[in-house]
């Protein structure tokens, strides 16, 4: 037997988000997912979270890298690609034809300008095809976006199986059910590692089926006398086919509103994977109209993005719809926790608009939304067919993997069950069974809006929070021979109120040349520069009280700038498990 197989969870084990796996089988590496973690409402500024690249680079070093295979479609399992592209141009990515479909749109928003094309490889679910010398196929299971898999490798190393995010639907709404004819045949073909997903996986029972949210959807709409909302993820084509249904069933025109929303509805139709006779979905500028009692519409923005459609018809600013008394509107969305102040701003102004909310909380919400990850019977079907000798529970928080640890314990046997987190590794000889345990070097990296990447524990984000606390003050001084040499301009960033800001920015800097000025000559810039910037802190602390970062330069009335650097904040410590709200319109929560 030649090498073991090797596991590197790079993100997603110990963190509900950016999900990135390397599998060493024999010579062949590969990455599976490569998603994006939300950063939390603490982070100014940052757009996303990404995995640490280090490991994949590595491989690609040793010419071992052959590829990144995707599971699905979902933000928080290939919104990274396009990051991981631009430090790995060129590296072929395995997809199915609707999860290829959803990158591309994200390729198109985050690529960097000039980046390689996408190199497209396209599979099927129920394809098999072998990369290297290492068999992959993907295998159709039921999630909450179509075409999502699990992950079958049977290389030199081993046969892992890859469980995605998935649940284990009988009777979908929307395509067929989870093959599980072809998991079994993997299954009997002998599997010695199954990575199974954790998120539910301790919940009892199984997931209420989608036909159900349907049938509950359709008796709370039936209520309304105008019209009826319904907000939901944009991802979730399932969904928009049971909010059709729900339409036909109380004789109401269908319209979807929202630009990701109405992007994915476009391209699953053409794709024919949302089956809408013609004509049936009203366009969004004929719903004006068409009488409120005979309307219902998909609105996007279940988690209170100020941006989206349905903030900016509770704050009353939408141009094509106003609601009222007799209109209603149902969440058929879980709020991600943290986002429960946000929407409730939301459900408040609907209900002083005398609009009828069916908020994602309490018990009338109770069957409008089900969870795209199985329950402990699912997950125990998903086993019964994989049938591994070897079983790693992934994806979730330490709180899901550790529940799910335990039931499983129970389910498969603790000798058979292995525990993982991010940052560490896991290699299974399958010739003698022997597992040896490891660490790897990973770390993170924020992203802002913009483009500019933080390494995780960078200052720079020490600093931006301050800034987004505090403020922030800076000062300019002119300088001459070791000395000040005129009133040094001060500038306060978000210190006091506008209208007071001017005055504020006089007195510090008038401040700072009384104290400046009785300074012994100074040679060494740099130190001049940092004892400008001290005096600067302790005057603005003085003056207002708080302790925004500040910065200082010296001005030569040459023309030179003597910089000095801000605060040499100490790092904050990574944000492991950080999970807060989706920041724009379209970005859908991590499912
Ligand atoms: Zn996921
Ligand atoms: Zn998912």
């Amino acid at each position: 037997m030649g090498a073991p197989l090797r596991i590197e969870p790079v993100g997603g084990l110990g963190q509900m988000g950016h999900h990135h796996m390397v599998v060493d089988n024999g010579p062949d590496s590969f990455l599976v997912d490569c998603g994006i973690l939300f950063p939390p409402p603490s982070d100014p500024g940052i757009d996303r979270i990404l995995p640490s690249f280090e490991p994949a680079l590595q491989r690609a070093k040793e010419g071992r890298l052959r590829g990144l295979l995707l599971t699905h479609g979902h933000l928080d399992h290939l919104g990274a690609v396009p990051d991981l592209l631009a430090a790995l141009p060129g590296l072929p990515v395995y997809a199915t034809p609707w999860t290829m479909t959803l990158l591309r749109r994200r390729f198109d928003r985050d690529a960097p300008k000039g980046s390689a094309p996408l190199e497209r490889r396209l599979v099927h679910p129920g394809e098999t095809i072998t990369v290297g010398e290492t068999e992959l196929t993907w295998l159709r299971v039921t999630h909450s976006l179509p075409e999502a898999c699990s992950l079958a490798m049977r290389g030199p190393g081993g046969t892992v199986v890859h469980s995605g995010d998935f649940r284990m639907q009988v009777d979908p709404l929307l395509g067929p059910p989870t093959d599980a004819a072809g998991l079994k045949a993997i299954g009997d073909g002998g599997v010695d590692l199954a990575l199974v997903d954790s998120t539910s996986g301790a919940k009892p029972g199984r997931t209420l089926p989608e036909r159900d949210v349907v049938a509950r959807l359709t008796e709370v709409a039936e209520k309304a006398t105008g019209a009826v909302i319904v907000t939901t993820f944009s991802s979730h084509v399932e969904r928009m086919l049971g909010c059709l249904q729900v339409a036909r069933a109380t004789g109401r025109r269908f319209a979807i509103y929202g630009r990701s929303a109405e992007e994915t509805a476009r391209a699953a139709i053409e794709a024919g994977l949302l089956p809408v006779r013609s004509g049936e979905l009203l366009s969004i500028d004929a719903i004006e109209e068409t009488p409120k009692s005979k309307l219902l519409v998909l609105v996007t923005g279940s988690q209170g993005e100020w941006r989206a459609p349905l903030a900016r018809i509770a704050r009353g600013e939408d141009s094509r719809l106003t609601l009222g008394k007799g209109d209603m509107v149902i969440w058929s969305a879980r709020v991600i926790p943290g986002g429960e102040r946000t929407v409730g701003g939301l459900v408040n102004r609907f209900a002083e608009a005398g609009v009828t909310v069916v908020p994602p909380w309490g018990e009338g919400s109770h069957g409008l939304h089900t969870s795209g990850h199985g329950h402990s019977d699912e997950v125990g079907e998903w086993l019964d067919l994989v049938q591994p000798r070897f079983v790693l529970p992934i994806h979730g928080e330490p709180w899901h993997l550790i529940q799910h640890q335990s039931a499983l314990a129970r389910r498969v046997g603790p000798e058979r069950l292995l525990s993982l987190r991010t940052g560490q590794t896991l290699e299974l000889d399958v010739s003698t069974d022997v597992v040896t345990h490891g660490e790897a070097k990973t770390t993170q990296q924020w992203v802002a809006y913009g483009g500019a990447v933080f390494p995780a524990r960078d200052p720079a984000l020490s600093t931006r929070r301050k800034a987004g606390q505090s403020g922030a003050a800076t000062v300019v001084v002119p300088w001459r021979d070791g000395r000040v040499a005129g009133t040094p301009v001060v500038h306060a960033l978000g210190l006091v109120a506008v209208v007071e800001t001017s005055s504020l920015e006089r007195r510090l800097g008038l401040t700072m040349h009384r104290k400046l000025s009785l300074w012994d000559p100074i040679d060494d810039e740099g130190e001049a520069s940092e004892k400008a910037r001290l005096t600067l802190r302790s005057i603005v602390r003085r003056e207002v009280g708080s302790k925004p970062p500040c910065l200082a330069r010296l001005l030569h009335l040459d023309g030179m700038v003597s910089y000095a650097e801000l605060d040499a904040h100490q790092p904050d410590g990574t944000r492991d498990g950080a999970n807060g709200n989706p920041t724009s319109e379209g970005q859908d929560p991590p499912e």
